[in-house]
């Protein structure tokens, strides 16, 4: 945070001749300056992060099971469910073979109906995707 009185004083150092501490206060001024525009860039960015979230959420809806986002006259989608339930990821599901494979995590979703994007059914947890290995002793 900026302290003005500190513009009044630089003022006075001047006028009374004492020109180095002057500038050493002008200094200081200027680093609290540059780690004030750090800060707003940072909180700039995280309010743009969250507009987008939020718009994000005001137009993503669940339908049998699965996500989709709307997106002026069409529906993207769908997205696996487990990766935006569990990461908040938005992760397209791919066919193949009458079933959605989760890239990311492997969930696969078969569906009952032929229906092209009504009817899946998620079957069975997502597989690990890393093996945990434990320290050695
Ligand atoms: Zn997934």
């Amino acid at each position: 945070m900026l302290h003005y009185r500190l513009f009044k004083e630089i003022n006075d150092l001047f006028a009374s001749g004492r020109d180095d501490q002057a500038r050493r206060l002008l200094m200081e001024i200027q680093s609290r300056s540059i780690a004030l525009h750090d800060e707003v860039n940072l909180l700039q960015t995280r309010l743009k992060t969250l507009e987008e979230a939020m718009r994000l959420s005001c137009n993503l809806f669940r339908r049998n099971g699965l996500y989709w986002l709307k997106a002026q006259d069409i529906n993207l989608g769908p997205f696996c469910p487990h990766c935006y339930d569990h990461e908040g990821g938005l992760i397209r599901l791919e066919r193949s073979k009458g079933a959605l494979h989760c890239p990311y995590c492997h969930t696969v979703i078969t569906r009952p109906s032929p229906l092209e994007d009504e009817g899946y059914e998620a079957t069975g947890e997502a597989t690990p995707r890393a093996r945990i290995i434990p320290f050695a002793n």
